[in-house]
């Protein structure tokens, strides 16, 4: 079944047409990767999803579990389940892991902060996404590829249904990259719909369920990788040879 479709969406900003009439169909529990160069209105796309760009700001309609959604802010999107991780991290440098999960939902008991619920939550959150590390650690001190666990982690501390990451291992080692995929994997087991943004087609062809590839904020393609296999010269056209270098 379909989870989410996003229909003729358009989206100006001044001077500059980031997207015109794009379409998007994600599938339940599939994992969909957005391509397209530089440019091409993918976070635009992503922002319009999660309510950062907010009804009345674009046209077009999104569907999302059958019915019309309108989300005013982020939170209405977060909400119905719907979580972005943007490129820029949304973490907090100097406070802590646990302090980072929570940001203002902590746990409470009689009114103050529940450390010790607060702290264990944290263990079972940073134990879905496979961070070990003390939760009192400070976001500074750590890794961009820890970093990104800890916001993914965050998106669990909400709900997730639907996981949309803007280019995750853009800043990540081989390592990293390759422990945030597998996690993607483990998550679709457990039946979350993920839209992953990428240029790397060797991660996509190793993850992915769908590809949709915008240029210049149009729809070019939409691919089925699992049915017909990637076909290759079609993806390079749409990507227009970016960032092929890494495979
Ligand atoms: P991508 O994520 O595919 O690299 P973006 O969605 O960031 O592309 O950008 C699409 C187009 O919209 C680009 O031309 C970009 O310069 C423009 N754009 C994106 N965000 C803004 C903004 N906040 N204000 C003005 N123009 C923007
Ligand atoms: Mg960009
Ligand atoms: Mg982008």
């Amino acid at each position: 079944p379909v989870l989410l479709e996003m229909r003729s969406i358009t989206k100006e900003f001044p001077g500059v047409k980031a997207l015109e009439d794009v379409n998007l169909v994600v599938r339940s529990g599939e994992i969909h990767a957005i391509c397209g160069e530089n440019g091409a209105g993918k976070s635009t796309l992503m922002k319009v999803l999660s309510g950062v760009y907010p009804y009345g700001s674009y046209t077009g309609d999104i569907i999302y579990q059958g019915s019309e959604s309108r989300f005013s802010d982020i939170r209405a999107s977060e909400h119905a389940g719907i979580v972005i991780i943007h490129q820029e991290l949304a973490l907090v440098p100097g406070m802590s892991i646990t302090e980072n999960l929570f940001l203002g939902n902590e746990p409470r008991r009689f009114g103050a902060i529940d450390w010790q619920a607060a702290n264990k939550k944290a263990y079972e959150l940073m134990a879905l996404v496979g961070l070990k590390e003390d939760p009192d650690t400070l976001i500074k001190d750590i890794g961009v590829g820890k970093q990104q666990l800890v916001e993914i982690a965050k998106a669990f501390a909400k709900d997730v249904r639907l996981l949309i990451l803007d280019e995750p291992t853009a800043a990540l080692n081989e390592n990293d990259s390759q422990h945030l995929l597998d996690l993607l994997l483990g998550f679709k087991e457990r039946g979350i719909t993920s839209i992953m943004i990428s240029h790397k087609l060797n991660e996509i062809e190793r993850i992915a369920d769908t590809i949709t590839i915008l240029r210049d904020g149009r729809t070019i393609e939409s691919l089925d990788v699992k049915g017909d296999g990637v076909n290759e010269d079609r993806i390079v056209r749409g990507m227009v040879g970016r960032d092929l270098s890494s495979r």
